[in-house]
């Protein structure tokens, strides 16, 4: 096999300050031991990346120096750094963004997305991967099968939470499950919990255009918020993807007995309105769900055995000059729900 010629410079979207988001020159930096380097096809535009762009920051985390943005991705091996084996220079792959120390003993328990010290791509002050080229640590990378390709599995990393969030829900046969939000992470939510068995899966929104598309893509029944109530004791799992507080206090008051709460979509720091007395009255736990963990083997499986529609979620592509563009349109037009920058083009 001819192996690939890896230039010394490449181009990557960094974002410099709030609304300042350049196309720069860069130096492509290779792999270090028990690192691949990655040739970045497509890379998926995540609420988060849109809170960087508009304010510099997300919740918690503030842009303090100029970072490469980016935490969903996907491309082919290029190179590997000494001591790998694998995956093969070639190899097409997901990219898993955060994956720990892997030696505290959060993360030997497993639960890697909670590492102490852990770093995710496009997080501060860690670079993205809106870049032609990008190493990461070879355990973080998830060989694609031939019926996915590249530029859709970018969507594997918002499926792999999804996949996370429907774990730490519970869901099960037969369930009744309440999804608030219909951005990409609620549609993606609602089609896994059909794959884990739930009976029937209803998707809240403001926006009737993001209903249509969540009744398209495998929701049982859409509810406008701003026009209609929800039942009352009708659903056994509720999970939260609208990011909006009263979402999710509305939704607790649908939920049946013994129900469960999740919280997907991000918090705010704090939040008044918790129905504390009906969640005792009934025994409704909750809880909350963060980035993934175990989650990409899974996602790739059901995006490549069809049994989530992960092309149906891709709304639209952009060169990585336009990233800009790419960076606004989620926001300009509700039509859209993942869009993702090609940093080759
Ligand atoms: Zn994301
Ligand atoms: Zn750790």
């Amino acid at each position: 096999m001819t192996m690939p010629v890896i230039p010394d410079r490449t181009r990557a979207a960094v974002l410099h300050a709030a609304l300042d988001l350049r196309v720069e020159d860069v130096p492509v930096v290779r792999p270090a031991p028990g690192e691949v380097l990655v040739a970045v096809e497509a890379v998926g535009v995540c609420g988060s990346d849109v809170h960087y762009f508009a304010d510099g920051r997300n919740g918690r985390n503030v842009l303090r120096a100029p970072m490469v943005l980016g935490h969903e991705a996907a491309g082919v091996v290029v190179e590997l750094g000494d001591d790998v084996d694998g995956p093969a220079v070639g190899t097409r792959v997901a990219v898993e963004p955060a994956v720990g120390c892997g030696t505290c003993p959060t993360c030997r328990s497993g639960s890697y997305h909670l590492c102490p010290t852990g770093t995710c791509l496009g997080s501060p002050p860690t670079h993205g991967a809106m870049s032609g080229y990008r190493t990461v640590p070879a355990r973080a990378v998830h060989p694609l099968p031939d019926g996915l390709d590249t530029e859709t599995a970018a969507l594997v990393e918002p499926l792999a939470v999804a996949v996370h969030a429907v774990r730490r829900a519970g869901v099960e046969t037969g369930h009744r499950v309440l999804v608030t939000g219909a951005g990409p992470i609620g549609v993606l939510v609602a089609q896994v919990a059909r794959t884990a068995g739930a009976q029937d899966v209803v998707v809240t929104d403001v926006y009737d255009a993001r209903l249509d598309r969540a009744a398209a893509l495998g929701a049982t029944a859409t509810v406008n918020t701003t026009r209609d109530d929800l039942p009352v004791a009708a659903f056994d799992r509720l999970l939260e993807c609208s990011a909006v507080p009263a979402a999710l206090w509305q939704g607790m008051h649908a939920l049946a007995p013994a129900a469960r709460a999740t919280v997907v979509g991000q918090a705010p720091p704090a939040a008044d309105g918790l129905p504390l007395a009906l969640m005792q009255r009934w025994e409704i736990d909750l809880n909350a769900s963060f980035r993934s963990a175990h989650a990409f083997p899974t996602a790739v499986g059901l995006a490549a055995s069809g049994r989530v529609d992960l092309a149906g979620v891709l709304t639209g592509r952009f060169a990585l000059d336009q990233a800009p563009a790419a960076l606004r349109a989620p926001g300009a037009d509700p039509h859209h729900l993942k869009v993702v920058v090609r940093p080759g083009d």
